[in-house]
């Protein structure tokens, strides 16, 4: 730091005073005061006194004996004597600061030493100008006179330093020297007072004391002097260890607050985890209601949730019956076999697809439901008519009969819908499940797609539950039994043999018609072991009969053969079992399936014929005509011979007329090269028809009705004709066909 050059020449001006002054002191001084005393003073101004410094606590003041020196000098050798003191003072100080290492600026301790002298000085010649009465400082030699002497000197002597000082400082603005000097040494006058009070007490006792009261004052001042500094020592130890404990304390506390602050943080940390572990929480819950409540696979509602929703439904119609309502009973038909054949994926897919058609044609307020499996059930809420609600069915009908392609499959799916309308009789869903679910069931069977629920429905589906309950028990009561239809050639009435056909002779109700009963059978799985019973019956039947003559010994018994059953995996062994057991040679047994079976999985047909065929059993394909074969495929499978369903037959006239369809029939299966066998045939001109059209053989009304086992074994042992007319005769007795034989192989 250098000094601004007002500063630097203020020094340099009261460096020169201070020599002025020293000169003039000098000048003045009288030899006569080398005394030891004076030297004595010597020693203490410079070696002792600015050792003796007692520095005020918490103030940057230390009292020093510096002053009172120049006092006292003053005191016993006048001013000279004292402004030299200033300058001896002021230099032991320094040196002995310089010593203990203090760093003191250019020209800092000239200044220093310069500017006690000149102070001093100024104050020894203002007081030496001063008008002096004894009115104020009392006579000469008395305390009063020293006090007011001391008291001016020094409150002058500090006077004029701290002013000089400032104003030099202050760099000659007169209010930032007041400033200055009110900041920086208003304080410190206490230090000039109190060596002025030192210098004057020392003086005192020196002049009028003994020597005794002197070394006792001394030794006093000196026990005071120790016990003050040992006190400030003390004190300062005690501001030291406050200072310390608050530091302690200040840390201790920001070590807390630091504490609080990370605690506070990881409260804020774990009270966010708990919350987002509380929103998991809610959003699994959620979740798990959503789950419990509907349906994995396609998101609709559950049975559980329909159930609610109906219920809900079902209680507001009861209060108000203008809260109509309708429930919609849904059966995929054929899904099982889109699972069987393309895969439970692909399963999966078309019943999500479903589920979305279903969902685009209802509205918001409606529940869609999947009950399980292929089955769904809707309630519309409102259609105001059972017409209406009809006409809602049949859409969804429509639009889920649309093919649609899957993974490179074209799949078609129908769907079979039962309605039932609300009905103030329904308590709970299950009634008007149950009663959608039987018109469903009608819908299905009449192949209608839709159909709504009546009451005579139910009545129908009642006695459709009891018979099926009463079949399962047939075979045990010993209701059922077989009855036995010849097959005869056309040619020559020989017999081939005979079609096993099933009867119910029902305890209550008499005779059912296969018709009626075989359904709930198949429905119902019955078939199964119906069959198997059937296939017991028929081979140890037959095998008994082929020993009654060489005419009979290569009889067939033809045994049909439910599509429920060709699809389960047991048939092959079922068969393979009962010709074991009977003996009968597998040539023996004729299996008869129907085309419509057939032709439902053709590549499966294919392949379990195949398996049935290497049994060495033969092979017939009933009621051929109504089940859309595919040529393609006809002619892959094994069967041994073709049924013309009796529905061709039937339609010929008594003249043989409408003959063609019959015609073209005959020719298919000569092409195919199977055997026919026309069923149905009632008529003379039917037979000859199917005579001339060089049909294999027949079965029919005309030739032979069906006939218990004891009839027909009758009938073998008594070697009965089978043809309505005489042998030789190969013409028929009508002369109606004008066929030429040549004109059927249109194939
Ligand atoms: P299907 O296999 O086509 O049997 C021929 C049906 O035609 C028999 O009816 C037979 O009595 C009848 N029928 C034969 N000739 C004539 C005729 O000249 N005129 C008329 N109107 N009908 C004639 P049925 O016994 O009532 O059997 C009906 C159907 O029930 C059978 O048709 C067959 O599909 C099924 N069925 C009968 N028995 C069994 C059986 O043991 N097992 C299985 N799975 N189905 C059977
Ligand atoms: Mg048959
Ligand atoms: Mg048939």
């Amino acid at each position: 730091m250098t000094f601004a050059p007002f500063e630097k020449l203020s020094r340099i001006i009261t460096i020169s005073l201070g020599i002025t002054a020293v000169a003039y002191a000098i000048a003045e001084f009288d030899l006569a005061n080398l005394t030891p005393l004076l030297a004595a003073l010597f020693l203490f101004a410079a070696v002792v006194a600015p050792r003796a410094s007692i520095p005020l606590p918490d103030t940057d003041i230390a009292l020093t004996f510096s002053d009172a020196c120049i006092y006292l000098a003053f005191l016993f050798y006048g001013g000279p004597t004292a402004i030299l003191f200033a300058g001896i003072e002021t230099t032991a100080n320094c040196i002995y600061l310089y010593r203990r290492g203090f760093k003191f600026q250019k020209l800092m301790v000239p200044f220093n030493i310069a500017l006690n002298i000149v102070s001093f000085t100024g104050a020894y010649l203002v007081w030496s100008i001063l008008p002096t009465t004894s009115l104020v400082t009392g006579t000469y030699g008395s305390a009063q006179h020293l006090i007011v002497t001391l008291g001016v000197i020094s409150v002058l002597h500090f006077v004029i330093a701290s002013s000089l000082l400032s104003f030099i400082r202050a760099k000659n603005r007169l209010s930032e020297a007041y400033r200055s000097w009110r900041r920086d040494f208003s304080s410190r006058a206490m230090m000039h007072i109190v060596g002025a009070g030192l210098a004057a007490l020392v003086y005192m006792l020196a002049i009028y004391g003994d020597v005794l009261t002197a070394v006792i004052s001394a030794f006093g001042i000196g026990i005071v002097y120790f016990s003050y500094r040992r006190s400030v020592r003390d004190l300062k130890e005690a501001m030291s260890e406050t200072e310390r404990v608050q530091k302690e304390k200040s840390e201790t506390e920001r070590a807390r607050r630091k504490e609080a602050e990370i605690h506070a943080e990881e409260l804020a940390a774990s009270l966010e985890s708990q919350e987002r572990a509380n929103l998991a929480l809610r959003k699994s819950e959620q979740d798990f209601q959503h789950a419990a409540l509907h349906d994995a696979l396609t998101g609709l509602a559950n049975r559980k949730l329909f159930h609610e929703k109906l219920l809900a439904r079902i209680a507001k119609y009861r209060n108000d019956n203008s809260a109509v309502y309708h429930v919609l009973f849904l059966d995929l038909s054929r899904f099982k076999n889109i699972n069987d054949s393309l895969g439970h994926t692909i399963g999966d897919k078309v019943l999500s697809i479903a589920a979305r058609r279903f969902l685009r044609l209802v509205t918001p307020s409606d529940t869609v439901a999947r009950l399980g499996g292929d089955e769904f059930a809707i309630v519309l809420k409102g259609p105001s008519t059972a017409a209406k609600a009809k006409k809602v069915a049949q859409r969804i009908h429509a639009s889920i009969s649309q093919p649609f392609s899957l993974s490179g499959n074209r799949i078609s799916v129908t769907v079979n819908i039962g309605i039932a309308p609300a009905d103030m009789e329904y308590t709970m869903p299950e009634e008007v499940l149950r009663d959608a679910d039987i018109a469903m069931n009608f819908a299905k069977a009449q192949r209608e797609g839709v159909a709504l629920f009546t009451k005579d429905l139910r009545t129908k589906f009642l006695e459709r539950v009891r018979l099926e309950m009463d079949l399962s028990h047939a075979i045990d009561r010993g209701e059922l039994s077989m009855s036995y239809q010849p097959l005869v050639r056309i040619a020559d009435g020989k017999l081939l043999g005979f079609e096993s056909l099933l009867r119910w002779n029902h305890s209550e109700f008499g005779n059912i018609p296969p018709a009626r009963f075989i359904p709930i059978a198949e429905d119902s799985g019955l078939i199964i072991p119906i069959t198997k019973w059937i296939l017991r019956e028929t081979t140890e039947q037959m095998a008994e009969w082929r020993k009654i003559s060489a005419k009979t010994s290569d009889l067939v018994v033809s045994v049909n053969i439910s599509g429920k059953h060709l699809s389960s995996e047991d048939l092959a062994y079922d068969i393979e079992y009962a010709l074991e057991r009977s003996k009968l040679a597998a040539e023996g047994l004729k299996l008869e399936i129907t085309e419509s079976t057939a032709m439902e999985n053709p590549e499966f047909t294919l392949k379990l014929l195949k398996e049935l065929k290497r049994l060495g059993v033969l092979l017939s394909l009933d009621d051929f005509g109504t089940g859309y074969s595919s040529l393609s495929i006809l002619h892959k499978l094994p069967f041994d011979t073709i049924k013309i369903d009796r529905s061709f037959v039937s339609g010929v006239g008594p003249n043989g007329e409408d003959s063609e369809i019959l015609q073209t029939i005959v020719s298919l299966a000569k092409n195919l090269r199977m055997k026919v066998i026309a069923e149905g045939i009632e008529t003379q001109a039917q037979l000859s028809v199917l005579q001339h059209l060089g049909c294999d053989y027949g079965q029919g009304y005309l030739l032979a009705k069906p006939m218990t086992a004891a009839k027909a074994e009758e009938a073998l042992y008594e070697g009965r004709e089978w043809m309505p007319f005489s042998h030789g005769d190969s013409q028929p007795r009508t002369s109606l066909l004008k066929i030429d034989r040549t004109d059927a192989s249109i194939f």
